[in-house]
C-alpha cells in the first residue's frame, strides 16, 4: 500500500505505507503521521499516477495527455476522496 500526501511546499508525494518519514525534493523531512493522506493505492505505478493526477488538478494539466483519456481513467478508479 502506498500513501499519497502533500508537502507544505505544495508538491504531491507518495510513500510506501509504514515509512515514518519522507523527504521532499524541497529538502523538508515530512513525518507521515502528521500528514493528511489524500489517497491510498496498491502499487507504486498507481502511486506515481495518482501523484501526477493530483499535480494536474492543483497546477493544471501540463502533460501531453488528452483530457478525454484522463476522464476515462478517473471514472474507472475507486476514489479515496
Ligand atoms: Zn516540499
Amino acid at each position: 500500500m502506498y500513501l499519497i500526501f502533500r508537502c507544505d511546499c505544495g508538491r504531491v508525494l507518495y510513500s510506501k505505507e509504514g515509512v515514518a518519514t519522507r523527504k521532499c525534493v524541497c529538502g523538508k523531512s515530512l513525518k507521515m503521521k502528521e500528514r493528511r493522506i489524500f489517497r491510498k493505492v496498491d502499487t507504486s505505478e498507481d502511486a506515481s499516477e495518482a501523484v501526477r493526477e493530483m499535480q494536474e488538478e492543483i497546477y493544471g494539466s501540463t502533460t501531453f495527455e488528452k483530457a478525454s483519456e484522463l476522464s476515462q481513467r478517473k471514472s474507472s478508479r475507486k476514489g479515496f476522496f
